[in-house]
């Protein structure tokens, strides 16, 4: 028999919006004359990247890293996957990654460690989710959106078992 999913709403579509326009404000505040490249991380970020790119009113260009770490399943494997690189070359460019939740915060250590050997200027982070767990690595996390507890969620572009996806709003998901 299937099991029964409770999704409990934890951040409302208006939050979401609200703290993607004040993250785009201060990303412009500090990015405007750098040319970035504004990178999301696959696959997760792409309602989030689309909504905080199109707030950000200077000149960038956009590209992807396709990473994968659960499988379909809801805890850390700790394994990080490379399934797509780069198409620019980060050399001598500020580059800022977007993702969708910074859980152990190993993906983006492992993601950072790739591109800090190709030699760009900067490479920070804007995530729009932070687990509030200790961390074992450091991370250049330079905005953060919400702070939230150590439980499952999605919404937004974050996926349960690849669904999901596309709720408007964050709910944890209780199996
Ligand atoms: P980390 O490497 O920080 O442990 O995990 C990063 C990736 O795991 C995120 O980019 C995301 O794809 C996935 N992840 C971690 N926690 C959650 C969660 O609560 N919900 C969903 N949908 N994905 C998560």
């Amino acid at each position: 028999m299937e099991k029964e999913l409770k999704l409990v709403p934890i951040l409302t579509t208006e939050q979401i919006q609200e703290k993607v326009t004040e993250l785009a404000q201060k990303i412009t505040e500090e990015y405007q004359d750098y040319f970035p490249l504004m990178v999301g991380i696959l696959k997760g970020c792409f309602i989030f990247a689309a909504d905080l790119l199109r707030q950000l009113e200077f000149p960038y260009e956009v590209d992807f890293l396709g990473t994968s770490s659960y499988g379909d399943s809801t805890t850390s494997s700790g394994v990080v996957k490379l399934t797509k690189d780069l198409d620019f070359n980060v050399e001598n460019r500020h580059v800022l990654l977007i993702e969708d939740i910074v859980d152990t915060g190993l993906t983006l250590h492992y993601l950072c460690d790739i591109l800090k050997r190709r030699e760009p200027l900067s490479v920070n982070i804007v995530a729009l989710v932070e687990k509030d767990i200790p961390r074992t690595v450091d991370l250049p996390v330079k905005y953060i959106g919400f702070k939230v507890p150590n439980v499952y969620v999605a919404g937004y572009g974050l996926d349960w078992k690849e669904q999901f996806r596309g709720l408007p709003y964050i709910a944890q998901v209780i199996e």
